[in-house]
């Protein structure tokens, strides 16, 4: 019925954010078991909040709206008033999020640094250094969104929580994809969330629910961003209907991350292919960047070049578009794309 879901041909590449509930998913919404999330709690949401720290070696996970609510929430459950919040330049936190600095009373400093990270001997300078406010946070992300989908290795994430945690400054993760970096790597979830102290998980991405994210952390930690939830609006009433698809999601969406991660690397060679002189690296994960910096064509035009033969992208910065794989895309639609860009890839 003009679901995404009976497309033969899946065609947008913008985010992971498109995909709809298989039909397992819709089924466990319907049988799902109800409760007040603002009164006694919801058994459902309940059960989706332990598993989750269960699943990432946790105590305890709160259920929330957004990955961007976890986020603010962590901030203001850790980071008191003018101090500050450190972040890596080109993380989601800084780049679309910051304005919760103004929310929260304190400062975000970001950090840059190579392909996602947090410069470590930066890191380090700012952590030793005796003026400034006081630090309060650390923030990390993995999968690295604005890189394209870059994997932080475990052994860079082990160094960067050990700086910390010498200075005793907790370390949060974005971990909005923390499965596609866990597939990526081959290792649980729970390994790359022992290197922080609280985990952002976006159930709406590659997942494929249609909404929630959660809070992964220490009980203290969550029973305080339980009591923040309230003031910034996000308890809702019967979310076990969204917290059932969440548990299918964490239960049985993750494995299949590795074929969107196979069909992004399909995608990126064969743009490579198209575009000698673009710069197109293969992906760790599900994201794609072709950058055509040094051409006449802005990624805006390519993008409106892609639309007119059916394909959706997203322009990011001047010269880079993004194109993102997920549950609905197929090794068609890979081919699709390339077999419609050769014709204006020849005169590029
Ligand atoms: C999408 C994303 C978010 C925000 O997620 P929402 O659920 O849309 O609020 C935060 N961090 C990263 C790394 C993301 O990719």
């Amino acid at each position: 019925m003009g679901s995404i879901n009976d497309t033969p041909l899946a065609l947008d590449f913008r985010s992971d954010t498109v995909t709809q509930p298989p039909e397992g998913m819709w089924e466990m919404m319907r049988a799902a078991e109800l409760g007040d999330d603002g009164l006694d709690g919801d058994q459902t949401a309940r059960r989706l909040e332990e598993e989750t720290a269960n699943l990432l070696g946790k105590d305890a996970a709160i259920y929330l709206p957004t990955a961007t609510m976890a986020n603010l929430l962590t901030v203001l459950a850790t980071a008191p008033r003018g101090a500050q919040v450190i972040t890596q330049i080109n993380s989601h936190l800084y780049s679309a999020e910051r304005a919760g600095s103004t929310l929260a009373g304190v400062l975000y400093t970001a950090i840059g640094g190579r392909q996602g990270e947090l410069c470590l001997d930066s890191l380090a300078d700012i952590l030793l250094s005796v003026s400034g406010p006081s630090i309060a946070l650390v923030c990390t992300e993995n999968t690295h969104n604005d890189s394209g989908g870059i994997v932080l290795s475990l052994d860079y994430s082990r160094r960067l929580y050990e700086l910390c945690a010498a200075r005793g400054v907790p370390v949060h993760l974005d971990g909005a994809r923390i499965f596609n970096a866990s597939v990526a790597l081959g290792c649980s979830a729970a390994r790359i969330a022992q290197y922080a102290d609280s985990v952002t998980v976006c159930l709406s991405k590659g997942l494929s629910a249609p909404g929630g994210a959660l809070l992964v952390g220490s009980s203290p930690l969550v029973r305080q961003a339980r009591l923040l939830r309230k003031t910034v609006g996000g308890t809702q009433r019967q979310t076990g209907i969204l917290a059932a698809a969440g548990l299918y999601a964490i239960r049985h969406m993750s494995a299949r991350l590795a074929e969107d991660h196979r069909r992004a690397c399909m995608l990126a060679q064969g743009l490579r292919g198209l575009f000698p002189s673009a710069q197109c690296d293969l992906p760790d994960s599900n994201i794609v960047l072709l950058d055509l910096a040094g051409s006449k064509l802005a990624s805006r035009n390519v993008v409106d070049a892609l639309a007119q033969v059916g394909i959706q992208a997203r322009a990011r910065r001047e010269s880079r578009t993004r194109f993102v794989t997920h549950r609905h895309i197929t090794d068609a639609s890979v081919a699709a794309v390339l077999a419609r860009c050769i014709d204006w890839a020849r005169e590029f």
